[in-house]
């Protein structure tokens, strides 16, 4: 799932992976649960992460590499947020060269900047499993308490308007040009998001993977 950050990579990954029962693999995730625990390398990454800047490709392509070769069989799996960078694009590459499987589908979320924004600034994430919500669209049942799974909802340190200028810019620099590299390979869908995470949209992006259906029945 490639998009700027607050576009809904984090939302409509967690709903494919629901939706198609597949592992969900966040790189930001993955981050933030090794901030949580304050070891020497969740400090390493809080200086990248709180100033919005993008972690080194070694020390991403390392623990993503291990996340994917440990968390996933045969089956498939939902990428959200690896690579960002032509140098973890090609990576990943050799690595699923590797062990038999390819990128089937690579999904671009497009949303308008002036969305972004608003989004990024009033979302809310679980701590313990990553959904994110907000106070308009999203809520959760219980107000601070996630629904997936009973976490605890707060606020991601990085949303602040300073972050997510750079964020922004580490995206139109870096990231963004990997969507060419996939077009040329044919594997390219668009996505337009700037509304709701309402049924048709889900519907829309099902009908891009390919996927008439959901697997399992997901709430709206
Ligand atoms: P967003 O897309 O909203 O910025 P993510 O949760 O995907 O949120 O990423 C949060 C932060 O984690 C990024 O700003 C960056 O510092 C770091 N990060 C995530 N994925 C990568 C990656 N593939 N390469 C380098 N840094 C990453
Ligand atoms: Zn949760």
């Amino acid at each position: 799932m490639l998009g700027a950050p607050g576009s809904g990579k984090g939302t409509w990954s967690k709903f494919l992976s629901d939706a198609l029962g597949l592992p969900h693999i966040s790189s930001g995730d993955l981050f933030r649960r090794e901030l949580a625990k304050d070891s020497p390398l969740g400090h390493q990454l809080r200086s990248y992460l709180d100033e919005g800047k993008l972690v080194p490709d070694d020390l991403t392509i390392r623990l993503l590499g291990q996340e994917i070769i440990e968390g996933t069989g045969q089956q498939g799996f939902i990428l959200d947020g690896f690579p960002r960078t032509m140098a973890q694009a090609d990576a990943l590459d050799a690595l699923l060269l590797d062990s038999g499987q390819a990128i089937d589908r690579v999904v671009e979320i497009q949303v308008s900047e002036q969305v972004i924004i608003g989004r990024a600034l009033s979302r809310f994430v679980c701590e313990g499993c990553g959904q994110p919500y907000n106070t308009t669209t999203m809520k959760p049942q219980v107000e601070g308490i996630c629904d997936r799974c009973g976490g605890r909802i707060v606020r991601r340190s990085d949303d602040n308007e300073q972050t997510l200028k750079q964020r922004l810019k580490a995206y139109r620099e870096k990231t963004a040009p990997l969507t060419d590299y996939y077009q040329r390979q044919g594997k390219l869908a668009v996505f337009p998001n700037d509304g709701p995470p309402d049924r048709k949209a889900q519907q829309e992006l099902l009908e891009l993977l390919g996927q008439a259906e959901p697997v399992n029945e997901v709430a709206d």
